[in-house]
């Protein structure tokens, strides 16, 4: 009798895109060895889990060791052949098959206890030979221990089309990942504008979070799944009719998507003449080539901190300068956006010595580091003073609260300046400055503010958590993190009437940029820009190109007179659908 167990459970799409793929189960605790000792009865199942753990050890050396062959040659890969030899040993295989039948140890007791002895023995040797067959042998046993405990903490070895399932992923793991071989993420924790989901978003691979634990328990490690990251639903062990229809889908979303680069030269422009730019936002160099792809209008949005994440230090001035003069070469004319290093809250650098703090998003974070550290800051103006000679780069501060803030910021930008100046160092003495609008206070001073400098970018993510109090990582209260807001939405229009006033340009760059039930709001408001990850922008651009801003008005009014959120949004879900 053939029994089915296809079953689905819903999540919040925060990463477009249908997948099918296979389950790669991931944690970053370490696999426990649980020791213990078993009953008689036991012992059947006890050899089992061990001959199966070993078999899957097995296939994962092999592929491991195919991989090794393509990316480092033949000769690197054969260390994969010698531990491949190990784990077939039979004599290692007999002696933990003995160590559970006469001692009672579960899988994992009897390699301890194997592993302690040879330790004790290779030690009398006292030979550094031995010590280094001992580490390859601990090396072998933990993908046995991976495979009893069916998750990894290993991200560096996927197989060909992985969804990751884990309880949370941090964006430095994410920048580990070979995105060649990830399908999808289904994440247990996280928000719409955690970094690790924005990761997900311009890297244009599926995600879903907030799924139930229990989907993590019950899938298994290598089974395929559907991951719909339209509907917001994960569908375990699919029948094949499932299947089929979904491959269907698939192929009409990407038809879709297709379809949609024949916007790619149109401009984005509403019915009634009004234009607004849609910039990209990135993290990282390859994504400027999907940028060039949708023929965006430039970068709104280069968050630098994601660039430095990979290595094990920060860069130095020439490499940084080479890296945003090349990014701002290959953009050409159009405006390019690059944030000062905004690290902390959830953007850890592994290697930036920060402290351990109780409330990271209130703290040492953004301006503030930089100000402290005031090395790693000069380094990244020199670098990005210098590339400004070769395009429109242009420089954004993050996380301003106070003017006196900003004035130290652009006393030091002017330090760099001047120190160019006299090493006869080309730079655009005309470089424009902008200002991140994440906090408040300075959305409500922002008529002082935009005195200052010469342009705004308002950075919805942090405005949404910092003027509700609701954290945007926080899966638990993730319902309450809304930008339909009507304070969010009045701060918003107070900032940008304060931006018109003082005629400089202001954008939007946070998440909800590109939100399509918003559109509306922010054209009838007069925003120049919106700045989003590079697969929305045609979706926007078709929308944008649908409205007339002069019906428009009368909606924005209409929206700063509601007092709920879910007002608002229901308000512009109705319009959008109309
Ligand atoms: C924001 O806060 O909206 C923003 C764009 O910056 P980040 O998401 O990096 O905090
Ligand atoms: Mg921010």
């Amino acid at each position: 009798m053939v029994i089915f167990r296809m079953k689905s459970y819903k999540g919040l799409p925060v990463s477009k895109g249908i997948v099918i793929g296979k389950v790669y189960k991931y944690s970053r605790k370490r696999t426990l060895i649980e020791s213990n000792y078993i009953d008689g009865e036991e012992v059947a199942s006890e050899l089992n889990r061990f001959r199966q753990a070993r078999e899957m050890a097995h296939e994962t050396l092999l592929l491991i060791k195919e991989k090794a062959s393509k990316d480092l040659g033949e000769s690197q890969a054969q260390i994969f052949d010698a531990y491949i030899h190990m784990l077939n040993d039979p004599v290692f295989g007999e002696q933990i098959n003995e160590l559970i039948r006469e001692e009672r140890l579960n899988v994992e007791g009897a390699i301890q206890k194997a592993l302690a002895e040879l330790a004790e023995k290779f030690k009398r040797l006292n030979n550094n030979y031995f010590q280094e067959r001992l580490r390859d042998i601990e090396d072998v046993v933990s993908y046995i221990l991976r495979a009893l405990h069916g998750t990894t903490n290993d991200l560096t070895n996927l197989p060909a089309n992985s969804i990751i399932v884990a309880e949370e992923l941090t964006p430095s793991e994410i920048a580990l990942l070979d995105k060649d071989l990830v399908e999808g993420f289904i994440l247990r924790q996280g928000g719409m504008t955690s970094h690790t989901t924005i990761v997900a978003r311009s890297l244009s691979i599926p995600a879903i979070i907030n799924v139930d634990t229990r989907l993590l328990e019950e899938l298994r490690n290598g089974e395929e799944v559907i991951l719909d990251a339209i509907r917001g639903e994960v569908i375990v062990a699919p029948e094949w009719e499932v299947l089929e229809r979904y491959r269907k889908k698939i192929s009409i979303f990407k038809k879709k998507e297709e379809e949609l680069l024949g916007l790619r030269q149109e401009e984005s422009i509403t019915r009634d003449g009004y234009r607004i730019r849609l910039a990209a936002n990135i993290n990282s160099l390859e994504e400027v080539d999907s940028v060039l792809r949708v023929n965006g209008d430039g970068i709104g949005l280069l968050r630098t901190e994601f660039l430095f994440r990979k290595k094990d230090h920060l860069f130095d001035e020439e490499r940084q300068f080479k890296i945003y003069k090349s990014i701002v070469e290959k953009i050409g004319d159009k405006p390019v956006v690059i944030r000062l290093l905004d690290i902390g809250g959830d953007k850890d650098l592994p290697y930036f010595d920060a402290p351990q703090e109780i409330n990271p998003f209130l703290g040492w974070r953004g301006i503030r580091v930089a100000l402290e550290r005031q090395d790693i800051f000069k380094t990244q103006l020199r670098a990005l003073l210098r590339a400004s000679h070769y395009g429109d780069l242009r420089i954004l501060i993050p996380f301003i609260s106070s003017i006196e803030e900003l004035r130290e910021v652009k006393g030091i930008i002017i330090e760099m300046e001047n120190e160019l100046e006299q090493e006869n160092i080309p730079y655009n003495r005309n470089i424009k400055i902008g200002l991140m609008i994440e906090i408040p206070s300075t959305a409500i001073m922002a008529e002082a503010f935009a005195r200052e400098v010469d342009f705004f970018s308002i950075g919805t993510n942090d405005l949404i958590q910092y003027t509700i109090a609701v954290d945007r990582n926080n899966s638990k209260i993730a319902s309450l993190y809304t930008p339909f807001h009507p304070a969010v939405m009045k701060l918003i229009y107070q900032v940008v009437k304060a931006a018109r006033h003082e005629k400089i340009g202001v954008s939007v760059c946070g998440e909800a940029a590109a939100n399509k039930y918003l559109l509306p709001v922010f054209v009838a408001m007069g925003i120049s820009e919106l700045s989003m990850s590079s697969g929305y922008i045609l979706e926007s651009k078709k929308l944008i190109r649908k409205l007339k801003k002069e019906d428009l008005e009368e909606v924005l009014d209409k929206v700063l007179e509601m007092s709920q959120a879910v007002e608002i949004e229901n308000y512009l879900k109705k319009i959008m659908e109309a």
